[in-house]
């Protein structure tokens, strides 16, 4: 049975709900106002208010665009992922990556207790994080608790339209304050994984932090995701109240935009939330650095960096954004690496650079998002769906609701679907993100033609970041974003074969 004819079934009980709660504001004030707005707005749409059969045609369209979508993500993906970062042949075939030629039994050890210990706090808090929100979002449970939590635990009363009898009755407030006790509640029940991974840190010497500047960088951490999760929801809401049928297509185009500009504004917005920044100081490391940028025709002012050092002893360089906010930035833990390492460094990023990799990411994710709206329209009009959720399908008869889906109380169901689509997606997002990261590793060795330097620093930051040196498959599907150390080494050889220069010699010889 399709999720429409379950709709349609009369002794549905969420239909029955709707049934009652009409009737009820026909007893008391007459038929609100703003019930009458709303099918007349579901009218000017084109067809009969919003009702059981309505959804159908709306929901194929949603279906068919997020067929397309997705079908197009798929293309431009296959199409544009360097699968074959080092292309041509490379003479002698391939070198294997094998931690043992260039790392010591002593490293190799460390690298495999540091992760046996982080193994388990890192799958327990994903699991324990993605089994609440699932449960949450998939039981009346999360609706439940959402009433609780913006006071309106009691049935509506029927002279009161969409708001609880008590609490608040407006809907923006109440989907703040739902996402708020939600992503509090679970940033709460991650804290134990949390405390455990920062423990392991602390053991291997890779924090610098005391407890209470951990516990402020959570915070902080809290905010930031709530800002992000309660402007997006509040777009969501405001278009599904506003286009009650087809919010899909304001869903999707809002999504596609909002990612664009959360990616750019992060520079400026987010990152220095958590570090200070300064230029990096005169100096012939500078003046390399930015004599490298010019060779290699990528425009850059200025090379960041980042007080890293009050958190972590890891070595670490990114870029961010892009247009006007695009900026490469240095851990300040890297500076005391020698220079030719740290110019084989920003030759990587320099790549990314040149290749508009950010950018790309972002279109890329943009599009997958808007397909995501769609999806989450046809996942949210399933009445079979929102019962469960103990939302009722029929939905609040507020002013221009969009039926179920416009209960602030489906805020739950929203999180777990986005926490399950996150999830799913990210495997593709790594495998994508490791030959993106493998193409800068080759724009870094065309650049600076020293694959001997390229290889000691690789081993410098495996060695240094207690980088997991053969993750198991497990590893690589949910966590790997960039190729394990071991295997951008026998990259930089095999660039050195295909170059025909001298190809870096193991370094444990
Ligand atoms: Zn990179």
């Amino acid at each position: 049975m399709s999720e429409a004819q379950a709709d349609e079934d009369p002794a549905a009980p969420g239909s029955g709900r709707r049934e009652r709660r009409s009737a009820g504001s026909r007893d008391g004030r007459a038929r609100s106002e703003e019930q009458s707005q709303s099918d007349e707005q579901a009218r000017s749409e084109g067809c009969a208010p919003l009702s059981a059969g309505s959804l159908r045609r709306p929901r194929m369209a949603a279906a068919v665009a997020a067929a397309v979508l997705f079908a197009a993500l798929g293309a431009v993906l296959a199409v544009t992922t360097p699968w074959d970062p080092l292309p041509g042949p490379v003479p002698g075939g391939h070198a294997e990556p094998d931690p043992a030629l260039d790392f010591s039994p002593a490293e190799i050890a460390r690298s495999r207790a540091f992760d046996a210990a982080l193994t388990p706090p890192a799958y327990a808090g994903l699991v324990t994080g993605l089994a609440l929100i699932l449960v949450l979002g998939l039981t009346p449970l999360g609706a439940r608790f959402i009433g609780l939590v913006t006071g309106g635990a009691r049935r509506p009363h029927p002279s009161s339209g969409n708001a609880p009898r008590r609490g608040l009755r407006h809907w923006a407030p109440r989907v703040l304050i739902a996402t708020a006790a939600l992503t509090v509640l679970l940033r709460v029940a991650g804290l134990p994984f949390g405390i455990w991974r920062e423990t392991v840190l602390r053991r291997y010497g890779l924090s610098t932090q005391s407890w209470p500047e951990w516990l402020v960088d959570q915070l902080k951490s809290l905010g930031v995701t709530y800002v992000v999760y309660a402007v997006a929801l509040l777009l969501l809401y405001a278009v599904v109240r506003r286009f009650p049928r087809y919010w899909w297509t304001g869903a999707a185009a809002g999504g596609f935009l909002l990612v664009i500009l959360v990616s750019f504004v992060y520079p400026i917005a987010v990152e220095p939330v958590f570090n200070r920044f300064h230029s990096l100081q005169e100096g012939p490391l500078r003046t390399s650095l930015l004599a490298m940028a010019e060779r290699d025709g990528v425009p850059v002012e200025d090379v960041l960096v980042a007080d890293a050092s009050r958190r972590t002893t890891s070595l670490n360089a990114y870029v961010s954004g892009f247009g006007s906010t695009r900026r490469i930035v240095l851990y300040d833990t890297l500076l005391k690496s020698p220079p030719a390492r740290v110019e084989s460094i920003v030759g990587h990023e320099l790549g990314h650079a040149k290749r508009n990799d950010v950018l790309w990411g972002t279109l890329v994710g943009a599009l997958g998002v808007a397909g995501a709206m769609c999806l989450l329209h046809l996942l949210m009009t399933s009445p079979r769906l929102l019962r469960r959720a103990g939302v009722d399908p029929g939905g609040p008869p507020g002013r221009r609701s969009g039926a179920g889906a416009a209960d602030p109380r489906s805020v739950a169901l929203v999180l777990a679907l986005v926490a399950a689509g996150t999830q799913i997606s990210a495997p593709v997002q790594n495998l994508v993100s490791r030959r993106i990261e493998a193409r800068a590793d080759v724009h870094a060795l065309n650049l600076t033609r020293d694959p001997a330097t390229f290889v000691s620093m690789q081993h410098e930051l495996s060695v240094r970041n207690i980088s997991d040196l053969s993750p198991d498959p497990v590893e690589r599907l949910l966590w790997s974003s960039h190729p394990a150390g071991p295997e951008r080494i026998a990259m930089a050889r095999d660039w050195a074969r295909a170059h025909g220069t001298p190809e870096p010699p193991p370094l444990r010889d």
